[in-house]
């Protein structure tokens, strides 16, 4: 299973790493990688064009800090699938993933996304 992260639309709002099962996602501070170079958060299978450049995807970040319920954490921290290998497509990050950004691909190739319910 290879699971990745769309880092421009991560909100940093941690529901994929609180509902897993297995620990693929950990959250990665922004701080200690600003603009992406250190490696830090695009450490996972990100594809290029999603990974972390220092700029969020604008249309998810106006949706998400005018949201009065954000937390404060919101745009300060990304999810990094550090261990996609352990997925069992269980299927809860995918309906909890605010930035809807979460790519699962099986052993078949077929592919899931998250769409926040
Ligand atoms: S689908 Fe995979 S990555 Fe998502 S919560 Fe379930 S086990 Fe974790
Ligand atoms: S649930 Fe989605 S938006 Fe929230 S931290 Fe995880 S990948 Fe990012």
């Amino acid at each position: 299973m290879k699971v990745y992260v769309d880092k421009t639309k991560c909100t940093g709002c941690a529901h994929c790493s609180d509902v897993c099962p297995v620990a693929v996602y950990q959250m990665k501070e922004i701080a200690e990688d600003p603009d992406g170079s250190k490696g830090v958060i695009n450490s996972d299978a990100t594809p290029p064009e999603q990974q972390w450049k220092g700029k969020n995807d604008p249309n998810v970040y106006a949706k998400w800090n005018n949201d009065v319920q954000k937390c404060h954490d919101h745009f300060k921290k990304k999810s990094v699938a550090v261990n996609g290998e352990a997925c069992i497509l269980c299927q809860a990050c995918l309906i909890e993933c605010e930035g809807e950004c979460i790519t699962i691909i099986d052993d078949q190739g077929t592919e899931y996304h998250s769409i926040y319910k």
